[in-house]
């Protein structure tokens, strides 16, 4: 079996995958490894308390055998250790942090983080999950996770996963300030009460409304279409795609998003489950699988409704808003299904968007820009 790049062709059997998996590994056993020797400042405060020393020794061997498995493996098949030495050299660095410096574990707060660990951990297990699916059930066969923007994907994902903790400080402040001081303890007190998968439902349902409305007003207002316009100038969408996202639209539109989350006394067993659905629902939405998930698909967001979302015919334009429940869109007229069809192309048809995070993260504040859908 073979998998297409942009200009190469990648063949199990012949030990470049095995390769870059043994980099990969490395790559992460190192940065994880760095985290818990300055867990004040490189990890976040919500996991921390979870990175005992046999959390991390677990986590770390098992990424340092797998990766040692997959560096053996790229240099039998290839009887040359390119590839496979620079995979062993992050393992072998990795292995000598552990043995020369003794482990710190920290719970100490501290005002300002970054959120290395919460990357490492994110891009470890979604890429366990969501690159296979990618290459063995593929959507567009003719796309490999080496597509042209591959980086700037990338790029995407690692700011928004190490800038995570102000993030949350900034998206939280509306709820706060807007909120304060209002008699809604009765409310929260209600809410909290009420049975989990209802209080679930009931978030999951309250938040897509106000993602709905703001993601609509992004789309319709030339302003702020400037900003939702990188979203969609998405080409190769695919699970990393999905995070490339301007950081005012990031910022705006989970702030809205999360307004009721934060106010409405969800207990935390609901906001935390309600955390992992949406990342994950996030990520498949975007993932470029050919799944087919039957009847679910009128009741929740799949890979193919959000794709619709992308379409880079005019004729599909504003369709599909909803990040979680399809109905949302059907009650609003905003609902587009066509059966077992999928976009024959996603982007941005009348602007050519600039390549590279820094230049798209200037694009929307450039005047003069021909800017609406
Ligand atoms: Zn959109
Ligand atoms: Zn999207």
């Amino acid at each position: 079996m073979d998998f297409k790049t942009n200009n190469t062709r990648l063949k199990i059997g012949e030990g470049k995958v095995s390769g870059y998996l043994s980099i990969f590994l490395g790559v992460c056993s190192f940065l994880f490894t760095i985290c818990m020797y300055f867990p004040n400042v490189l990890t976040t405060s919500e996991f921390r308390h979870l990175y005992t020393e046999t959390f991390v020794e677990v986590f770390v061997f098992a990424l340092l055998i797998l990766g040692i498995g997959f560096a053996l493996t790229s240099f039998v098949l290839r009887k040359k250790a390119d590839i496979a030495l620079i995979g062993l050299g992050f393992l072998s660095a990795t292995l000598l942090l552990f043995y020369l410096f003794p482990l710190q574990t920290s719970e100490v707060s501290t005002l300002f983080t970054i959120g290395l660990d919460w990357l490492v951990l994110d891009i470890f297990f979604t890429s366990v999950i969501f690159i296979p699916l990618e290459l063995f059930l593929p959507k567009r066969l003719n796309q490999t996770k080496f597509h042209p923007e591959w980086r700037t994907d990338l790029a995407y994902f690692i700011y928004s996963h190490l800038l995570v903790q102000i993030l949350g400080i900034i998206i939280r402040t509306p709820a706060v300030i807007s909120f304060s001081g209002l008699p809604i303890a009765e409310i929260q007190s209600k809410v909290s009460a009420i049975a989990f998968p209802i209080q679930l439902f009931l978030a999951l349902l309250i938040t897509d409304l106000f993602q709905w409305t703001i993601h609509f007003l992004f789309h319709k207002i030339p302003l702020l279409w400037r900003f939702h316009a990188i979203h969609h100038s998405i080409k190769d969408i695919d699970w990393l795609a999905g995070s490339r996202i301007h950081i005012v639209d990031l910022i705006v539109v989970r702030s809205f998003t999360f307004i009721p989350i934060y106010i409405l006394g969800f207990s935390n067993a609901v906001f935390l489950t309600y955390l992992v659905w949406v990342s994950i629902q996030a990520v498949l939405a975007h993932s470029n699988t050919r799944i087919n998930f039957g009847f679910l698909k009128y009741i929740l967001v799949t890979p193919q409704y959000h794709h619709w979302h992308h379409s880079a015919d005019p004729e599909y334009y504003d369709k599909n808003f909803a990040i979680h429940f399809p109905f949302i869109d059907m009650i609003f007229g905003t609902y587009l299904d066509k059966g077992d069809k999928w976009p024959s192309e996603t982007g941005l048809n009348e602007t050519e968007m600039p390549k590279g995070i820094i230049k798209q993260t200037i694009q929307p504040f450039k005047l003069n820009k021909k800017s609406n859908p």
